[in-house]
């Protein structure tokens, strides 16, 4: 068991659920947009995992992450067929049982009802949810998702429909993180058209290290024939305003280095 936080980050963890993923008939869209979102609200995202539909190795996914990760995000599995394993694969992995909750109850009939259709047994099993933890109401599909917070861990289950997913995330998921997250990182980009990634390497390389707080990267690419690379820098501080004034300062200190080297 390790420190949750890391240089004034916590720690997160992402577990896509399902076998349509491993057999590669849907691309996982859904690991690298809350990456992202984690990521820019001052979270380190330590890993991603994608597991198959199957209680034991879920349970088993999020018991490992729990050691090491503040926040543990998980997506797919929560709907109403035979193979939506999430929500009894968080009981087990927390050791809660699994109740028929009134509020998930009422947010199933609720969302239901909308689209006009009943509630029968096999959607009431979407409203089954370990007894320790509260639904997350659905805006956009029907399946609620699942906040269960341990003394160590909050673990959010959200459905794997990419447009549920991020509605989820915005409404429900990101303002609370937000409260307890005490750095914000921002980002500043610039196209340097006819650049070769290597030739400003060294370059690149010497102010990372005079910059071991930030993160800087290039995306080297072509177009129309001609070589471009994108630069970034991403920068945090306490506040987003902060960061973003240093990302955008550091990254005009690097572009006039590159400037003046003539790489430009
Ligand atoms: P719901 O009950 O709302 O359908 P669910 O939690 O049961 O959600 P899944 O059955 O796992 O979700 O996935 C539903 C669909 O969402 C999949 O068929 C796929 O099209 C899409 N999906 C699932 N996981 C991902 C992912 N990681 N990235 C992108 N799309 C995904």
């Amino acid at each position: 068991m390790s420190s949750l936080i890391f240089n004034k980050f916590w720690k997160a963890a992402i577990v896509v659920i399902g076998n349509e993923i491993l057999i590669g008939r849907v691309l996982d869209t859904n690991s690298y947009k809350i990456a992202k979102m984690l990521t820019m609200i001052g979270y380190d995202v330590t890993e991603i995992r994608k597991v198959r539909d199957d209680v034991e190795v879920i349970a088993k996914t999020i018991k490992e992450l729990m050691l090491d990760n503040g926040v543990i995000i998980t997506t797919g599995g929560l709907g109403p067929t035979y193979d939506d394993l999430t929500a009894e694969a968080l009981a087990y992995a927390v050791g809660s049982p699994l109740c028929l909750k009134d509020d998930a109850l009422e947010m199933v009939r609720e969302r239901l009802e909308k689209m006009g259709l009943k509630l029968d047994d096999t959607r009431k099993k979407m409203a089954i949810i370990p007894c320790i933890s509260v639904p997350i109401p659905n805006p956009v599909g029907v399946a609620p998702g699942i906040a269960l917070f341990t003394p160590r861990t909050k673990i959010f289950s959200l459905p794997g429909v990419p447009k549920e997913m991020e509605a989820m995330m915005e409404k429900y998921v990101l303002p609370i993180l937000e409260k307890e997250n005490l750095m914000v990182r921002a980002e500043a980009c610039e196209r340097l058209e006819g650049v070769r990634e290597a030739d400003i390497a060294p370059m690149i390389a010497e102010f990372a290290k005079e910059h071991p707080e930030i993160y800087v990267k290039t995306h080297p690419g072509i177009e129309n024939g001609k070589s471009f690379v994108k630069l970034c820098i991403m920068a945090s501080a306490e506040s987003k305003e902060e960061a973003e004034r240093r990302a955008k300062s550091l990254l005009k200190n690097l572009l006039n280095r590159i400037a003046q080297s003539g790489a430009l």
